[in-house]
């Protein structure tokens, strides 16, 4: 059967830090997770950016496990649209991508931009003094 890429942003309360909830998503649902951020405190609420890797129905029953047990969970849909003929090549956006879907190819210094990496965090939107990034909607 044919697998499905989804990524989506997690948000727990303190209680749910301690149960072995991505265990379980691998374990009962066969779905591969892929952490692309994670901003877990002992006792805080947790964010968890990443990517789930399964079948539509399993991601869809892991969902609702996850939603079963308080976490709120955001599919990111929207996509970053890149203005590349306007880039001066200063790098400052490269700083603030930490999924390294922006980086300098320092052989022609010329930014690439990787689409696949991308997890649409917003920063470079702001880091571009050109404002070459916007967000896509569609
Ligand atoms: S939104 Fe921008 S900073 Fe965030 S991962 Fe995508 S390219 Fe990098
Ligand atoms: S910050 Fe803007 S102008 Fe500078 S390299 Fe990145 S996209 Fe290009």
């Amino acid at each position: 059967m044919k697998t499905i890429k989804k990524r989506y942003v997690l948000t727990f309360p303190p209680e749910s830090g301690d149960k072995p909830l991505s265990y379980h998503l691998v374990r009962d649902f066969d779905i591969q997770i892929n952490i692309l951020k994670a901003e877990v405190k002992p006792g805080k609420t947790g964010v968890l950016l990443l990517e789930l890797e399964g079948i539509r129905e399993n991601l869809e029953k892991g969902i609702s496990y996850l939603e079963e047990n308080h976490v709120t969970c955001t599919p990111l849909s929207k996509k970053i649209k890149f203005d590349q003929p306007r880039c001066i090549n200063c790098g400052n956006c490269t700083a603030v991508c930490f999924a390294g879907a922006l980086k300098m190819d320092r052989t022609v210094w010329e930014l690439r931009f990787n689409h696949e990496k991308c997890v649409v965090c917003e920063l470079c939107v702001k880091a571009c003094p050109l404002n070459l990034f916007t967000i896509d909607f569609s």
